[in-house]
């Protein structure tokens, strides 16, 4: 990983009487610090892989406090690191993507939460729902549910987050729970400032070690008969002791409001888009003061029912404010009201929008309903006039771009340009999927099993290649079913990532076992790069990679720990290929769905991650460059006068670089393709030209910066050459 994270390491050094001031996930890395963490683990995933990222690189401060720093293979072992914590006093903290990661580190938490913990747990879990996610829509709160986890939703404030942080381990120590903490983009992206204190040194640490093992305990082993006595403690201790230390330390905000016959309970991560409504209908301020009565749940599993039966009390009617669906908060608040007897009406999903991000529309339309009906205090019609004027214009733009003519609706699609998600310019996994449309030229289509990765972008135009993605690594297992009843074979693809995540135990393993006649499309680019480029165990080393600016070729064959992996197991027909070389990749692919060979076939298409390399080398270009160095930059075009219009080249390559213009032949009308100065010379446009035998339009350009004296005289010759012989 190229990226510097030298500024927000600096941050992490803040001490007591210092402000911090920044991001909200660097925020909770520093109260991990401050709350004397023995470990810090995790799998990296938005929007929390910073946390992870930044501990990798803080070597020197984590040497300094003793604190361990595990980059885990997946959420399975993150999960399972805490196990660290059953036994010993030892606070540790683990991050990763939910709800995906969390399904995968299911089996450990249930394990971990079974015994509980002696010394505070704390996973920071990046919730990927609502507008922007890009993972299916589940709530983590299940899990905290069905496992007995404390779930903290902190009200996105930074000191308010690390204050929850701190509670966290003392809450989870308190309840010998393990404790989540759920973070959206926002959340993590918010940036403010809160009051450090120290870093604290662990008191058992790899600078102080412990000098004899737990004694053995049965009952700490998730393991009957011990689980049963387990559940008991969930329910008859652990719970109850989670929630009076809640209550304790009024974990959740209380807001009083002059409207006392109503009240609004709402998760503590969407209270300030709650309080930003509340302003609409006049019934809040800009400082998060409401006229209405606010119970914010900074916590919420486990929910303390009398904190809620006091706050509905007297009240007319409640309204639960909360993310998608199932309602599971608003049902324990159901059973909550009837078990005390409380006559209180409640709301929740009947009025709120059980599916999508609670974004400013859904909540205001929500409040609006409420308070129609409960407290006709509120003058509901101005945000009822903007709610009906903003469905009017949507209605309004989807009109116009049904039925309007062309030209009329131009000024609106130019306002809204369309941006699917794409490989970046130059990325290495373009030329293969360029190669296997051209391989299904020749042998027919094929069920493509896709992955989580950069290369799902394939599913997107101008490829359309992907029928089902079922996980992270899983594509390889997820054709199991498919291939016996396919005459052409099945192809699955796969990421380096996805491969050490899950692949290679999941798929390649069950491939191999069962002799499955299987082919296997791994993209070895060097790094998860759809988490943010970060290190895996192939990525080569600095040494191995090539540096020179003017090759496109780069971390070829200079790891071969994923072939030599394969070949160690057991798979016998295993090929590396250039990813940019497309003729020889479309050939290699038509022989693993044709060859006389059953079983599993792996082809390893090699190429590095583009936008690393880029980031490795524009600061050694820029160097050069200083030094006053020849550098060679190798750009590829079009000559308008030869393209033929067809576009064939970008139906095969979708580079955002390899564009239109029109045609300056005003004898034709179709617009000719046109390469961009983005180009960063892949060579993938040479490359489809010749494997697809496209039209003779493409050119190979070298600009060169800081050119030798000979390449100066020569190119004073072609000057004067070309001046003689253009026509006058
Ligand atoms: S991050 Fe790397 S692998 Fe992903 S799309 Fe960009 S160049 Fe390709
Ligand atoms: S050579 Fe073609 S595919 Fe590669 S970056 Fe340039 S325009 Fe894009």
């Amino acid at each position: 990983m190229e990226i510097s994270f030298e500024q927000e390491i600096s941050q992490l050094r803040l001490g007591a009487g210092d402000t911090f001031h920044g991001e909200g996930i660097l925020a909770i890395t520093k109260a991990l610090l401050e709350s004397g963490v023995s470990y810090i683990g995790g799998y990296q995933g938005a929007p929390v892989s910073h946390l992870l990222d930044v501990m990798v690189q803080a070597k020197d401060l984590v040497a300094e406090l003793g604190v361990h720093v595990e980059a885990c293979s997946n959420e399975a072992s993150a999960a399972a690191m805490l196990g660290a914590s059953i036994h010993y006093p030892l606070r540790g903290a683990v991050t990763w993507k939910s709800i995906v990661g969390t399904n995968v580190a299911a089996d450990a938490l249930a394990n971990l939460a079974s015994p509980g913990v002696t010394g505070g747990v704390l996973m920071v879990i990046g919730e990927d729902y609502g507008e922007g996610a890009s993972v299916v829509q589940e709530r983590t709160h299940a899990y905290a549910m069905k496992s007995g986890l404390l779930l903290f939703d902190p009200r996105p404030e930074l000191q308010n987050m690390v204050d929850m942080v701190r509670h966290a381990f003392r809450a989870s120590e308190a309840s010998n729970m393990p404790a989540m903490m759920e973070l959206r983009i926002r959340a993590c992206h918010l940036r403010g400032s809160f009051a450090c204190s120290d870093n604290r040194r662990p008191t058992v640490s790899a600078l102080a070690p412990l000098a004899e093992p737990a004694a053995f305990d049965y009952s700490r082993l998730a393991h009957p008969p011990s689980t049963f006595r387990h559940e008991k403690l969930k329910v008859e201790e652990r719970i109850p002791a989670a929630r009076n230390y809640i209550l304790a330390h009024q974990l959740n905000e209380l807001r009083g409001g002059r409207h006392a016959q109503v009240g609004i309970v709402v998760q503590g991560g969407i209270s300030h888009a709650l309080l930003r409504a509340l302003q609409d209908f006049g019934a809040a301020d800009a400082y998060g003061h409401s006229e209405v009565p606010l119970l914010i749940l900074n916590v919420t599993y486990p929910l303390v029912h009398d904190q809620i039966a006091e706050f509905a009390a007297g009240k007319d009617a409640l309204l639960v404010v909360e993310e998608g669906s199932p309602e599971y908060i608003e049902h324990e608040i159901a059973s909550v009201l009837q078990r005390h007897g409380l006559k209180t009406v409640l709301h929740g999903k009947d009025m709120i929008a059980a599916t999508g991000e609670l974004n400013p529309e859904a909540m205001l339309n929500g409040l609006a309903q409420f308070f129609a009906r409960h407290l006709p205090a509120v003058d509901v019609q101005p945000v009822r006039a903007q709610l009906d004027a903003t469905a009017a214009r949507r209605l309004q733009l989807a009109a116009m771009l049904e039925r309007v003519p062309a030209a009329a609706v131009a000024p609106v699609a130019a306002a809204l340009p369309a941006r699917p998600p794409g490989f970046c310019v130059g990325c290495p996994e373009r030329p293969v999927f360029s190669a296997l449309k051209l391989a299904q030229q020749d042998v027919g289509p094929v069920h493509v099993a896709a992955d989580i990765g950069c290369h799902s972008f394939a599913t997107f135009e101008p490829f359309s290649l992907g029928h089902s993605i079922l996980g992270y690594g899983m594509s390889l297992a997820s054709r199991a079913g498919v291939s016996p009843v396919m005459q052409r074979r099945v192809i699955s693809i796969m990421g380096d990532g996805g491969f050490w995540h899950n692949g290679l135990l999941t798929g390649v393993q069950s491939a191999l076992f069962n002799g499955d006649d299987a082919v296997l499309l791994i993209f070895k680019n060097g790094y998860t790069s759809a988490t943010g480029t970060q290190d895996i165990l192939s990525t080569p080393g600095k040494a191995n990679k090539a540096t020179a600016a003017d090759k496109t070729a780069s971390l070829t064959a200079t790891d071969r720990t994923i072939e030599d992996t394969l070949a160690g197991i057991g798979v016998k027909w295993l090929r590396t290929v250039h990813s940019y070389r497309v003729t020889t990749m479309r050939r290699v692919l038509r022989e693993a769905l044709t060859t006389d060979f059953r079983g599993l076939k792996v082809i390893v298409a090699d190429g590095e991650c583009q936008l690393e390399r880029q980031r490795r080398i524009r600061p050694w270009l820029e160097a050069m460059l200083a030094r006053g160095e020849r550098s060679v930059r190798v750009k590829y075009g079009v000559d308008e006068d030869v393209c033929n219009g067809d576009h064939a080249c970008m139906r095969l390559s979708g580079c955002p670089t390899l564009t239109l213009k029109d045609n300056p032949d005003p004898l034709k009308v179709d617009p000719v393709a046109t390469v961009i100065d983005g180009c960063v010379g892949c060579g993938l446009c040479g490359e489809n030209a010749h494997a697809a035998t496209l039209c003779p339009s493409f050119y190979r350009a070298e600009v060169v910066r800081n050119p030798r004296w000979r390449e100066r005289a020569l190119d004073a010759l072609r000057a004067v050459a070309l001046r003689v012989l253009r026509p006058a």
